[in-house]
C-alpha cells in the first residue's frame, strides 16, 4: 500500500489569514522515513519524527511534551497517514512482551485471535493497551500497525514474512540488558515464526560514538550483556563477541556503550546470521540530507551518521535535550511496523 503524502507547507494561500498562533500549529508536520526493505513482500517500516529544526516539531509523546503541543492531534495525523490503527504500549525498560492477538481476543467480546475486527473495534480495544506496562508486541494480524516510542533507545522491528509473524521491541540500555529482543523472538517462535526466516531492523538510536555513560555503567552493561549472551546462545550459533566489544570510547572522551553491537551479538548468539539483521539504512540517510538541504535553520547540519539520534537533528534525542534544553527538542518519535 502507499502512504498518503500528508506534509503541509507552512504558508499556503488558504492559511494566509490564520493567526500566527494557528500558523505555528500548522507548521507541525511528520517526517516519514521509510526503511529500506528488500522486496515488496516485506512489510513497511517507517520512522516518524521531526525534532523541529525548522519550525515546530512532530513530538508524539504524551509523557514528555511542552506546553501548547497538541500530541493527540499528532497521533490522529499519524494514524491517517498509516491508514490503520496504531498499537502502542506503556514502555518501562522491561522485557515484557504483549501477545497482541491474545490481547485483542480477550478485549473484544465474542472474538478469537483470528477474528477479523473493524478499525473501530481495534481502535477501542487498543486504548487501554497504551497504559499497559510492556516493551514489546507480537502479532500475526495484518490490519494493524505496531509502534515503538524512542529518543535514543533502539527501536527493533522483527518480521517473519514467510510465516506471517511480526514483532516490535523497545531496547534501551536496560532493555538490551534485560533481553527484551530474545524474549520477543521467543514469543514470535511460539506463534509459528522460524528463526531462520526472521529479519530484524535496528532503527535509529544513539550510536556507540555518542552514547557516553561513564566507565562504571559501560562495564556493567558489558558484564550483563555477556551473561545474557550465554543464556540465549543456541547450539550452532556464532561464538558471542567479547564483552569489551560493547564498550566504546566516545567522541566526548569518556567510555560509552554500543547498543547496536550488543543487540547484534544477541541475535547472532540466538543463531541469526548477519544477513538477517539490517543495521544501516541508505534511504534514511538520503532523505535526511534532502530534508536538511531544504531547511532554513542554521542548526540543520548534515549528520555523519543519520541513524544516530544525537547526530541527526530530525530525530528526537533524549541526550540532546538533556545537554541543550533547546525549546521544542524534548520529545519522542515512533517507529512503525506495518505488516
Ligand atoms: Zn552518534
Amino acid at each position: 500500500m502507499t502512504i498518503p503524502q500528508i506534509r503541509q507547507t507552512r504558508q499556503s494561500d488558504s492559511k494566509a489569514n490564520r493567526s500566527i498562533e494557528q500558523a505555528a500549529v500548522y507548521s507541525e508536520r511528520p517526517l516519514i522515513f521509510r526503511a529500506q526493505t528488500a522486496s515488496a513482500s516485506v512489510p513497511q517500516i517507517l520512522y516518524v519524527s521531526n525534532r523541529g529544526v525548522d519550525g515546530n516539531g512532530f513530538n508524539l509523546s504524551y509523557k514528555v511534551h511542552e506546553e501548547g503541543e497538541d500530541i493527540a492531534a499528532h497521533h490522529r495525523q499519524l494514524e491517517v497517514a498509516l491508514g490503520r490503527p496504531l498499537s502502542l504500549v506503556r514502555q518501562v525498560h522491561s522485557s515484557r512482551v504483549v501477545d497482541l492477538d491474545a490481547y485483542l481476543a480477550n478485549a473484544v467480546q465474542g472474538s478469537d485471535s483470528h477474528s477479523p475486527l473493524t478499525p473501530s473495534q481495534l481502535r477501542t480495544a487498543l486504548v487501554p493497551l497504551a497504559t499497559r506496562e510492556a516493551d514489546a508486541q507480537v502479532t500475526t494480524r495484518t490490519d494493524i500497525a505496531l509502534g515503538v516510542y524512542t529518543a535514543d533507545c533502539t527501536p527493533v522491528l522483527l518480521v517473519d514474512a514467510v510465516h506471517g509473524v511480526y514483532g516490535v521491541a523497545h531496547a534501551g540500555r536496560k532493555g538490551v540488558e534485560n533481553g527484551v529482543v530474545p524474549e520477543t523472538v521467543a514469543v514470535m517462535e511460539s506463534k509459528g515464526a522460524e528463526l531462520t526466516d526472521v529479519e530484524v531492523w535496528l532503527g535509529p538510536n544513539i550510536c556507540g560514538n555518542c552514547y557516553e555513560t561513564g566507565d562504571v555503567v559501560a562495564q556493567e552493561f558489558a558484564h550483563k550483556n555477556a551473561e545474557l549472551l550465554e543464556k540465549v546462545a543456541r547450539r550452532g550459533a556464532g561464538f558471542p563477541a567479547e564483552p569489551d566489544a560493547f564498550v566504546t570510547h566516545t567522541r566526548f572522551g569518556g567510555e560509552g556503550i554500543d547498543m547496536r553491537a550488543a543487540l547484534k551479538a544477541q541475535l547472532a548468539a540466538m543463531g541469526m546470521n548477519h544477513q538477517q539483521v539490517h543495521d544501516e539504512d541508505s534511504c534514511v540517510d538520503a532523505q535526511t540530507h534532502r530534508e536538511l538541504d531544504q531547511a532554513s535553520s542554521t542548526e540543520a547540519q548534515a549528520p555523519n551518521n543519520s541513524m544516530c539520534t544525537l547526530e541527526n537533528p530530525l530525530l528526537y534525542s533524549y541526550r540532546e535535550w538533556t545537554l541543550t534544553h533547546r525549546p521544542g527538542s524534548n520529545g519522542r518519535f515512533i517507529s512503525v511496523l506495518m505488516p
